[in-house]
């Protein structure tokens, strides 16, 4: 959490406590022997110089000059307190204050209103490696709850990026799905075991938000949400999706303030909000009915919760100096959406030294995030993606298409359905740009659209990803030739 320095007030400095004062809640004042203004003779211009001892300061992280990590946790010793766990390069102490640059600081005392409902570590242990870590935690999740493999995996992951949500710029948010008795909530149970300072709220407004993330970087978690049309539910999604931005802050009363941290939230059913649905994760629950299943608060499980999360803080403490988004290689982390790339930098970024596990992203995301929030494109989109199609198949050679003839060819396909709504030339020119087809060269016809190999690609793959009624039709007339690409994908797909 970043510190905000100690503002100076000048009736501070000047008042002098009296010997009533509470002195621990005041500021020292130490005033040095004054400096002799020498470019000027009148003593009126003295400077003071003023320096002020503060008093200790609560914090619940810190990253000290040296380059030691301080990290909250709770006195194993006694539960009603917190403590610092220290590292040093690599060596882990316990204290109850952290001296840096003449500035004490001190735990977040655990009987703050925010912090008592937040489990933290009581120490450090070590994990071995990070693949048994992760196998252990897989383990322990099975114990509690049943969800098919990809997603008990993405719950893994999402757990460990958690413990380092506050270094990375975008947000992960996860959203679960399910009907009641789906076991939702004994996933969100889970989940604040194991998330970085997770915090169940039941009020996620602005001033809710915004108070505790000041406080400290929690992972949100918010039970059993509904996606009404009223005022509140409105000012929820705007947050919601401002919320997924380190450099999101919102204005409140006048001041600037984080809003910024990784979300879960369950609901029945998601929200009518594209917006929304790009930023965040689905995840469906189905009920299932297995006595074996053990509640994550039964007493049998307890040791092993405090192991994990002394694991997952030493964790944090050997990847923080190294951690920033993941760049992921491959195909398929190539083929995701922009905005996808990001979270998946973000999820994947604890994971450098292991792979797999980017490429498991990677591959999740494209299977189970692009593919359920991608946006249907438009009718007009449709018939000019339709017409391209057409272009490209019906005159094979052809090195470039008129912007009016692509725009002339949609409108056709659009009254062929038809549609009531026809494109100006204008209109189909901002149509492919939108599409991403937004090079143009001049001819002394009028400006053409180049019918290169990397448009002919992307053409096929917006027919493919998304569907295409005017190409469905238009290959059941006429066929498609001998397309290369056509033939590539209908292999691919068997
Ligand atoms: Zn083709």
């Amino acid at each position: 959490m970043p510190l905000t320095p100690t503002k100076i007030r000048t009736k501070e400095i000047m008042k002098m406590p009296e010997p009533s004062e509470n002195r621990s809640s005041y500021a020292a004042t130490v005033l040095d022997v004054p400096e002799v203004a020498t470019t000027n003779s009148n003593l009126r211009l003295m400077k003071t110089r003023v320096r002020r001892v503060s008093p200790p300061q609560e914090a619940s992280f810190l990253k000290l000059d040296n380059g030691d990590l301080a990290d909250l946790i709770e006195n194993p010793e006694n539960p009603d307190q917190t403590l610092f766990a220290v590292c040093h390069d690599g060596d882990v102490r316990y204290a109850d204050k952290v001296e840096c640059n003449g500035q004490t600081f001190v735990p977040m005392p655990r009987n703050s209103a925010l912090l008592s409902d937040v489990r933290l570590p009581r120490g450090v242990q070590p994990y071995g490696t990070l693949e048994i870590l992760i196998r252990r935690m897989r383990g322990f999740i099975a114990k509690c709850v049943r969800l098919p493999g990809d997603y008990l995996l993405l719950l893994v992951y999402f757990m460990i990026y958690t413990q380092f949500d506050d270094l990375l710029p975008i947000a992960v948010c996860l959203l679960v799905l399910g009907l009641p008795g789906s076991g939702k909530t004994t996933l969100l149970e889970l989940l604040r075991l194991l998330c970085r300072r997770a915090i169940m709220v039941s009020d996620m407004s602005l001033a809710a938000t915004s108070e505790i993330c000041t406080a400290f970087t929690p992972t949100f978690l918010m039970d059993e949400n509904e996606w009404g049309c009223n005022r509140g539910n409105i000012a929820l999604r705007q947050l919601l999706r401002a919320a997924t931005t380190q450099h999101a802050l919102a204005r409140r009363k006048g001041s600037v303030t984080r809003i910024f941290g990784p979300r879960v939230l369950t609901a029945l059913k998601p929200p009518d909000d594209p917006g929304l649905m790009r930023r965040w994760i689905q995840m469906p629950m189905t009920e299932v009915n297995d006595v074996e299943l053990i509640k994550p608060d039964d007493p049998r499980l307890s040791q092993e919760v405090e192991t994990l999360q002394s694991m997952l803080l030493q964790l944090r403490f050997d990847l923080y100096p190294k951690i920033k988004p993941a760049v992921i290689q491959g195909p398929e982390a190539k083929a995701l959406r922009p905005g996808t790339r990001d979270i998946l930098g973000s999820l994947a970024a604890p994971f450098t030294d292991f792979p797999e596990a980017g490429q498991f992203l990677a591959a999740f995301l494209s299977v189970f995030h692009d593919s359920q929030s991608r946006e249907p494109l438009s009718t007009v989109q449709n018939a000019i993606v339709a017409a391209l199609f057409r272009f490209i198949h019906e005159t094979p050679n052809s090195q470039a298409a008129l912007v009016g003839g692509i725009g002339w060819t949609a409108n056709q396909a659009l009254a062929e359905a038809k549609e009531r709504v026809r494109l100006s030339p204008k209109g189909a020119g901002g149509l492919l740009s939108s599409l991403g087809f937004a090079r143009r060269v001049r001819t002394n016809r009028g400006s053409a659209v180049l019918l290169d190999l990397n448009l002919r690609k992307e053409v096929h793959r917006l027919v493919e990803d998304y569907g295409n009624d005017y190409v469905a039709q238009w290959i059941g007339t006429t066929g498609i030739g001998n397309c290369e690409l056509c033939a590539k994908q209908a292999g691919g797909a068997k």
